[in-house]
């Protein structure tokens, strides 16, 4: 499993789930490109790879922005001549009840997480198709890809719309040797994630040790919370996987919380 020689654009890359992959991507010999909306993080985790003897730039991108989106594509092409792996990452999380959701909380969270995988997708996959050299591209789905939970009604909507665009680009793309998947990890404890802690408390009225084990980790094998590497490694066996055999799948990373 080497990146050697291989150039790879991970959005929300300044932090949690996307920053371990970026890490572990510039450990197995790729130039990463660290796309986020907060350029001075992603500097910061692009100059500690470089700092650590990898290859990395940090690339200002609002997933949401047409044209920040192409810019940025065509910033890590410049920096790096060319994108061979795509990580659509970048995501938040808004939890409330369906009725609570205002008009633009709900148009918020379905332009992060499909509006910027499609912008991501097609910037970058045209590059791919023009080399002829194939690609990957991997979506961060979630088990809420696959289940619902309450309060996540937008997460879980786009989550669930990723399925469709990644096995739509295994069409499309393989062809030309464009393989597309997505992760489903479980509960990783990032930002994302300490910050919903006390928010499911409150709106469930229970204690935030309650929220860990009785709502995130009950249907775990382990109760585990599933970590950056579990889902990093993954990240890299998809991205060096070279063959059509393994696309349009998605793979549950969550401690045995969902299996398909
Ligand atoms: P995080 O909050 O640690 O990191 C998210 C990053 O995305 C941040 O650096 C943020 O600046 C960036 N971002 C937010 N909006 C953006 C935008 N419009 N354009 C570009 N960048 C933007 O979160 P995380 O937990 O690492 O989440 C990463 C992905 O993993 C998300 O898609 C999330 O839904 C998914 N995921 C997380 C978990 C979990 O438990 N943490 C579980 C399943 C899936």
């Amino acid at each position: 499993m080497t990146l050697e020689g291989k150039v790879a654009l991970v959005t929300g890359a300044a932090s949690g789930i996307g920053k371990r992959i970026a890490e572990v991507y510039a450990r197995n010999g790729a130039a990463v490109a660290i796309a986020d909306l907060d350029l001075d993080a992603a500097n910061a985790v692009a100059g500690a790879i470089v700092a650590a003897g990898g290859k990395a730039t940090g690339v200002k991108m609002d997933v949401t922005s047409e044209a920040e989106v192409e810019a940025g594509v065509a910033a890590t092409i410049a920096a790096h001549g060319k994108v061979d792996i795509l990580v659509s990452n970048a995501g938040i999380q808004i939890v409330k009840p369906i009725e609570e959701f205002s008009y633009d909380e709900w148009k918020k969270m379905l332009a992060i997480h499909l509006d910027g995988a499609f912008l991501t997708t097609r910037a970058c996959v045209k590059d791919m198709y023009k080399r002829g050299q194939g690609g990957a591209v991997i979506y961060m789905g979630s088990v809420h890809s696959h289940l619902a939970s309450k309060l996540k009604a937008p997460y879980v909507t786009a989550k669930h719309g990723l399925l469709g665009l990644a096995r739509t680009l295994a069409k499309e793309g393989g062809p030309k040797g464009v393989r597309a998947n997505v992760i489903c990890p479980g509960f990783v404890r990032t930002p994302l994630v300490e910050k919903q802690i006390p928010e499911q408390a409150k709106e469930f009225g229970i204690s935030e040790a309650d929220v860990i084990k009785n709502i995130m980790l009950k249907d775990t094998v382990d109760a585990e919370f599933t970590t950056v590497d579990d889902v990093a490694n993954v990240a890299l066996f998809l991205a060096a996987f070279e063959t059509n055999a393994l696309t349009g799948q998605s793979l549950t990373v969550s401690h045995g919380w969902h299996m398909q």
